[in-house]
């Protein structure tokens, strides 16, 4: 595998640079040579943000993402995400995940309420640092959101940091990754505004979304994380590892708007990279007609 990634590495190159370029500027990368010419010009005839300069745009996005397949050896090129809704979906508890008061607490859910073939992927926890990770997944252009819990990030907070600046929202996974309905109140109040407060100083945002460990919680759970500014509570419909998927529902397969999990593990924790983690998961979720999207945009 690492042979392979070598001898690609050279013929993609100066693919990633015009990837890098395409993620960060508003201008669509300059395509190969021979796409330069007159008639080229004349493909992208409307104006910025035209129906037929985004047709264009997603074209060729479409375009980088499948060279981007082909490098980190995905056996298909992932699907593009639907423009972000206008409005946002309200959200809703899921049904046999209620606490009492629950209408009044951030909303515990699993999946996202939307008709589109979208799902999110989640990420927790922080222990596996791994720089192949945000480069595939730039190079795919595929979001993701991050839930950190800090005793597992604090050696080496740069690297979420990185991670960030690629577009990545660092949500809170609690300072210690304790085991929540053992904690009185205050102790869970401590766990979540503490990461709060340690995520905002440390990466500027004080996040919107909490996970708690385990997917385990009680009203106290919710009541803190409501005293902490926390909005809502998305927990997982399906898990992701490197060999396999598993599922929360009785039909074994995605929905619209599931939520996927999965962790920042390596090979020395599960049977692969987090490469290899996210090659498992885009093969199912692109085999089932799926395209990921950003949580934030819906949530
Ligand atoms: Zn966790």
């Amino acid at each position: 595998m690492k042979r392979r990634r070598t001898r690609v590495a050279a013929a993609s190159a100066a693919l990633l640079a015009a990837v890098a370029a395409g993620a960060c500027t508003a201008e669509p990368p300059a395509g190969p040579p021979g796409a330069r010419g007159p008639g080229a010009e004349q493909s992208r005839t409307g104006a910025p943000g035209s129906p037929a300069d985004r047709a264009e745009q997603a074209r060729r996005s479409q375009t980088l993402r499948a060279a981007a397949a082909a490098k980190w050896g995905l056996e298909r090129v992932p699907l593009a995400a639907p423009p972000p809704p206008a409005v946002k979906p309200a959200l809703t508890t899921r049904e046999g995940f209620e606490v009492a008061g629950h209408d009044r607490l951030p909303p515990v859910f699993t999946t996202v309420p939307v008709t589109e073939r979208v799902v999110f992927l989640t990420i927790d926890d922080g222990r596996e640092k791994d720089p192949d990770l945000l480069r595939m997944m730039t190079e795919l252009g595929i979001p993701y959101s991050s839930f950190l819990s800090d005793y597992l990030i604090s050696d080496d907070y740069a690297y979420f940091g990185e991670m960030r600046d690629r577009g990545v929202a660092l949500h809170n996974h609690t300072l210690n990754h304790r085991y929540m309905p053992a904690l009185d109140y205050a102790e869970q109040k401590r766990e979540i505004c503490g990461q709060q407060d340690r995520l905002a100083r440390r990466y500027g945002t004080r996040p919107p979304l909490f996970r708690p460990p385990y997917g385990n919680y009680n009203q106290d759970t919710l009541r803190a994380a409501r005293a902490c500014g926390v909005k809502a509570v998305p927990l997982w419909a399906a898990e992701a590892f490197p060999d396999r998927m598993e599922w929360r529902e009785w039909d074994r397969d995605l929905h619209p708007g599931d939520i996927i999990l999965t962790h920042f593990r390596g090979a020395d924790e599960w049977d692969g990279t987090m490469v290899d983690m996210i090659r498992q998961v885009m093969r199912t979720v692109t085999e089932k007609g799926y395209a990921v999207a950003r949580l934030e945009d819906y949530v």
